[in-house]
């Protein structure tokens, strides 16, 4: 099987209504991605996930500058592709962000294709832990520009709806309103949930030593992004200073980031995300890097669960999946979600493969 084109796409499917956390404001999410046909009529599908914002950008160093170098080539040389596209062409001029997740979409759809000519779904190639179900918990109901009482009502309805989990973003100007609300929310949905808080790196070092430690007074699950991800020293101190554990993982681009934050005992939890390190290649190795330190891998979802879901069904360390619905009507087959679990797919592939009516409709380039 060898690659006979490479074709780049933006596509941007609109919320349903838009959020805020206390970084971001989000009305479209962003698929930049791209279609790799072969010589044997199979094609893969990967894509990465954006706010909307600099999509070009991805989509050109796919075009201009990774596209070329993958034609004529075998998609179950992925590793050897994976170092050659990694050292080559751009990586004097950025080694994370742009150039990682355009590298992320090539792998997924390297994957995809592998997956495909397999006859098997992705999982089960990756040698497939738990085909029965995946346990989520649910971050579509917890945004920061909710007031407390659509806080509070949206998380009694994920609750109502089957979840046992559910994330709330944090970070309003005053932190003693991340406390109320916090505070409402755990009334509200009793103390058997996990409740994970997200500040979204709003916090400066300060800030999450002295606001962090009343977290243990609301039985919270984890604080995600308490500062900036590169601060290793700060993630090292507030695990060592809180009862509540520290997870972080969506800013950071590489197997060596993480290394550096698991070997400092930083991070309890260890939010990998397929499409903003270099795809399934790397995100296999950071979860056995994890899984020699003991630590659950739970990813971050920019790929809105498509992908991740895979992973995490492989994987006997990655205990559950984030939710975020905003691209089910994408896909050809979207996730299925029962009871707040996901239902394994059967069929081959990454779950990639798009809708051509839902291409038509949101595709922008
Ligand atoms: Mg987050």
């Amino acid at each position: 099987m060898k690659i006979t084109s490479v074709e780049p796409f933006v596509i941007h499917v609109p919320l349903r209504v838009p959020i805020n956390d206390s970084s971001s404001h989000v009305s479209h999410w962003g698929v930049p991605g791209v279609i790799l046909r072969t010589d044997d009529g199979l094609f893969g599908t990967g894509y990465t996930g954006t706010h909307a914002v600099g999509d070009e950008l991805i989509v050109g160093a796919i075009r201009d500058h990774y596209g070329p170098r993958l034609i004529g080539k075998d998609p179950f040389n992925v590793r050897q592709i994976w170092q050659d596209l990694h050292l080559e062409p751009l990586h004097w001029i950025g080694r994370t962000g742009i150039t990682t997740m355009a590298h992320a979409a090539i792998d997924i759809a390297l994957w995809d294709l592998m997956a495909k000519a397999s006859e098997r779904p992705l999982w089960q190639l990756l040698g497939g832990h738990k085909p029965e179900r995946i346990v989520t918990y649910n971050t579509d109901g917890g945004w920061l520009n909710w007031t407390q009482d659509q806080l509070v009502e949206d998380c009694q309805r994920i609750v109502e709806r089957g979840w046992r989990g559910v994330k709330i973003k944090l970070g309003k100007p005053d932190p003693a309103e991340d406390l109320r609300r916090i505070a409402a929310v755990r009334r509200a949905i009793g103390d058997e949930i996990m409740l994970m808080v997200d500040v979204n790196q709003k916090w400066d070092l300060h800030t999450a030593r002295t606001w962090g430690r009343r977290l243990a007074d609301y039985n919270v699950y984890w604080l995600e992004e308490p500062i900036h991800p590169d601060d290793v020293e700060g993630h090292a101190l507030l695990a060592r200073e809180l009862a509540t554990p520290i997870a972080t993982g969506e800013h950071i681009y590489n197997t060596f980031g993480f290394r550096d934050l698991i070997a400092r005992q930083a991070i309890a939890f260890v939010q990998v995300d397929v499409t903003r390190v270099a795809g399934i290649t790397e995100t296999l190795t950071i979860t056995n890097l994890a899984a020699a330190y003991n630590l659950p891998v739970v990813p971050h979802i920019s790929d809105m669960m498509q992908v991740h879901q895979h992973i995490v069904a492989a994987f006997p360390n990655a205990p559950m999946l984030e939710y975020i619905p905003w691209l089910l009507d994408l896909f050809e087959e979207p996730v299925r979600v029962v009871d707040g679990a996901i239902v394994p797919p059967t069929t081959p592939g990454a779950s990639t493969t798009m809708r051509a009516d839902s291409v038509a409709r949101w595709r922008v380039a």
